[in-house]
């Protein structure tokens, strides 16, 4: 099996799950990275590390920003020219743009959001969530190539090996584009949690301690946000000492207490931690869409009949605003921190 595995990358800085192709790719067969931007020499460097047997580098000023016009031509003209049986990328926000657009061109499809894939009798075959995650679906693409995005932390990242290296092969650039990409601003709120090894999230319960005093003058809303920007400090504490993120529901989302990109679930973000850390969230199940395939899930909740304890390992029932700051104080003393 001949695999295209496409880096994803921002200004040099890659989408840890392309590693994750790079692996899955290694275990199919032949893995040959493809590499676009601007000054990509250590992005080939790496990508040598981690196992690729071949880089395609398309190192071209022209290719300095993503915009799919001239991304997915570089990429259709190099997959004609070499005939690879299937290309993967890591899913993204560009590269769902990029695998349509060069599907397309290459007439053929792609399957999107794969957490497994084979390949038996029928071709290539993958597994993916459908129905906010209720079903797993196996699909077979009938085009060749055949396009497959991963999502993130589906597949294991292989170990580099420093003592790898190797020579890129240039590819021939197609400039051509309609569009100009005039400046970045960081979105302030930037948050990855599809990345995230560790997630602590919390829900309306954040905001539940009547014995924390607001400031004077406040009102019943401002002292509600007031308590849940205390609860939340707590959680970003704990996240902070495990080394990672904070996760929200949607009642704290819409109760103002955090902004939406820290949202998990159905209408938010479907992520698959290591560690999944439930700080007064129900457990509705639009929220357990989003969290329900993290490896491990700890509950924290007043209510021992809360729901979201059917779907823990391990459940405390208790106030967060005591059992949050006890677990961060004996994580910080048993990790060093
Ligand atoms: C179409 C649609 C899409 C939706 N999408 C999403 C989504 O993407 N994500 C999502 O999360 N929800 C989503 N929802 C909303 C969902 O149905 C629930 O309303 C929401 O998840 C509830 O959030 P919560 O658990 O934080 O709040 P609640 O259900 O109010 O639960 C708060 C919990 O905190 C506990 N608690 C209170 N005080 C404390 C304390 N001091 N210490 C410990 N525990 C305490 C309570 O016992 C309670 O269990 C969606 C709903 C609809 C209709």
């Amino acid at each position: 099996m001949k695999t295209f595995v496409y880096i994803d990358h921002f200004k040099g800085e890659v989408q840890p799950a392309s590693w994750e192709a790079l692996g899955l790719a290694k275990s199919l067969g032949t893995a040959s990275t493809v590499i676009f931007g601007s000054g990509v020499d250590a992005i080939t460097k790496t990508a040598f590390e981690y196992g690729a047997d071949e880089v395609l580098a398309a190192d071209d000023a022209a290719l300095a920003d993503f915009r799919a016009e001239p991304y997915a031509s570089t990429l259709s003209t190099l997959a004609t020219s070499r005939s690879p049986d299937l290309i993967l990328f890591p899913m993204t926000a560009r590269t769902r743009e990029l695998a349509a657009m060069t599907a397309v061109d290459l007439n053929t499809g792609v399957l999107t959001d794969v957490t497994a894939l084979e390949v038996n009798g029928k071709g290539i075959v993958v597994t993916r969530p459908i129905y906010e995650g209720k079903l797993l679906e196996k699909a077979v693409c009938s085009g060749k190539p055949v396009l497959a995005t991963i999502r993130g932390r589906a597949f294991p990242k292989p170990e580099p090996d420093a003592s790898r290296s190797g020579t890129a092969t240039n590819v021939e650039v197609q400039a051509n584009a309609l569009t100009e990409v005039q400046g970045y601003s960081a979105s302030e709120s930037a948050v990855n949690l599809g990345d995230a090894g560790v997630i602590v999230s919390g829900g309306r319960g954040v905001s539940n301690n009547p014995s924390l005093q607001p400031p004077a003058g406040m009102d019943e809303k401002q002292a509600e946000l007031w308590r849940a920007q205390q609860g939340f400090a707590l959680i970003t504490e704990l996240a902070n000492v495990l080394g990672g993120a904070v996760g929200a529901s949607r009642a704290a989302v819409d109760g103002g207490y955090i902004p939406y990109s820290h949202q998990v679930g159905q209408t938010g973000k479907v992520v698959t931690p290591d560690l999944y850390i439930a700080c007064g969230i129900s457990g509705a199940i639009q929220h357990l869409v989003g969290m329900r395939n993290a490896k491990l899930v700890v509950a924290i909740n007043k209510d021992s009949d809360a729901p979201i304890f059917k779907q823990a390992r391990y459940g405390v029932v208790g106030d967060l605003f005591q059992i949050v700051p006890a677990l961060t104080e004996a994580f910080r003393k048993k990790l060093g921190k």
